[in-house]
């Protein structure tokens, strides 16, 4: 059987980078950029005032002060967004708003508080600094600066700068689009009343919503009954317009286990099927038509960790993020911890965090069992049980996943 770490690899190994295309900047929050972004104009694009208040020629106020004060004549006045006034005459000044571009001839600007300004004069009590108050253009961001280095994470930050440079749609890596695809008879939408022998259809909610997390584009369809010709159709119907597939349930050794077959009828390669873990033994990846295939199983536990373990990290490296791991510790166990018996297999424990000290105390969030969803609820992170690893003392060492934090390698 394929272990843990193996599977991981082959997950990874296949998952490529979606190739970048231009994205609206109001869709490319948290999207990597997938070029080098130079600025082909300055920023800002002229030179302009910092404050509200008057631009002087330096040179005619230097030997203003409270004894002797220097008065200018009122030349006009220039609002932001006006287009360039007429060049500043020597003695003069203009009113001046922020964000309003320098006259030709002006070099400072007096803000409205330090001047006094009557009947078409302002009258200045002190000097002022060569360039005061005065934004050049391109003091931001040069003209043929880069901007936005390839591989970075577009933030708020890198987005504003990009809308200031005319990057309307800024060359990323795109969301990847992921078919979810639930099955089970079993199965009702949650906002129904199960019948007899039913239950309602969590996983479509949780695995969706975990889509989303990751920054990708969950786009789900509409339960399959566990029927060959039901399966075969939903997954060629998914494998059209999706980068990965996400089949959850049927994927185990069930009389109406279906997935397996139907992927193998359709010809695709199997990367693994069965991995020695506790839960999500049944985890299988297929590669059909250029997409992956994970093939989840049904337990609702279960397949919340496949996802956060497996599935998480190659649609992040799809996304040409390179941190695609949260952040690996080591803790303590407050209790001790016990295998019912040597499985063979790595055992994935929620688990509840505490800080002691230095150390992580680390405690079971209750009952294991992989159909207890509530569990995940409690668990700020998973404990990784190497498979022979039988027994754990309290105070002994274990390795844990954070899954409450974002990626740190
Ligand atoms: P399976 O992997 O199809 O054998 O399902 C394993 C267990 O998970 C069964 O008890 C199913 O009823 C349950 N299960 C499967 N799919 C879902 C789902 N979408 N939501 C909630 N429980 C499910
Ligand atoms: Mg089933």
């Amino acid at each position: 059987m394929t272990t843990f770490q193996e599977a991981l690899q082959l997950v990874l190994d296949r998952a490529v980078p979606l190739p970048p295309r231009p994205v609206p900047l109001e869709e490319a929050l948290g999207l990597v950029a997938g070029e080098d972004i130079l600025a082909l104009e300055p920023v800002p694009p002229f030179t302009n005032s910092a404050m509200d208040g008057f631009a002087v020629r330096a040179g005619d106020c230097a030997a203003a002060s409270g004894t002797a004060p220097v008065r200018l004549t009122v030349q006009g006045e220039i609002a932001a967004g006006r287009p360039c006034a007429p060049a500043l005459g020597p003695g003069a000044a203009y009113r001046i708003m922020t964000g309003a571009a320098m006259p030709e001839g002006a070099d400072a600007v007096v803000p409205v508080e330090e001047a006094d300004a009557a009947g078409g004069w302002v009258t200045l009590c002190g000097p002022a600094r060569l360039g005061a108050h005065v934004r050049l253009a391109g003091e931001d961001i040069p003209a043929g600066g880069l901007v936005v280095p390839r591989g970075r994470i577009l933030r708020p930050a890198e987005i504003g700068v990009l809308a200031s440079i005319g990057c309307a749609r800024v060359p990323a890596h795109p969301r990847a689009r992921v078919a979810v695809i639930t099955t089970g008879n079993e199965l009702v939408d949650a906002g129904e009343h199960p019948g007899p022998g039913q239950i309602r259809d969590a996983n479509i909610h949780s695995l969706a919503a975990q889509v989303r997390a990751a920054g990708a584009l969950p786009v789900c369809f509409p339960r399959v009954p566990d029927r060959r010709e039901a399966v075969t159709a939903a997954l060629e119907q998914a494998l059209d317009g999706a980068d990965v597939v996400l089949t959850n349930g049927g994927i185990s050794v069930g009389d109406f286990d279906y997935i397996k077959q139907v992927l193998e009828e359709l010809g695709a390669e199997q990367v693994f099927w069965r991995v020695a873990q506790k839960p999500g033994g049944p985890l299988g990846l297929w590669q059909l038509r250029g997409r992956l295939v994970f093939g989840i199983p049904g337990n609702p536990v279960a397949a919340m960790l496949m996802f956060e373990e497996f599935v998480r990290p190659a649609l992040l490296r799809m996304m040409g993020l390179s941190r695609l791991h949260r952040p690996e510790r080591m803790g303590v166990m407050a209790v001790p911890w016990r295998k019912r018996g040597a499985d063979g297999r790595m055992n994935l424990l929620r688990v509840r965090t505490r800080a002691q000290g230095q150390e992580l105390l680390v405690e079971l969030t209750g009952p294991q069992g992989s159909g207890l969803l509530s569990s995940m609820m409690a668990a700020d992170a998973l404990a990784l049980i190497p498979p022979d690893t039988l027994a754990i003392p309290a105070g002994g060492g274990i390795l844990l996943h954070l899954i409450d934090q974002p990626e740190d390698h």
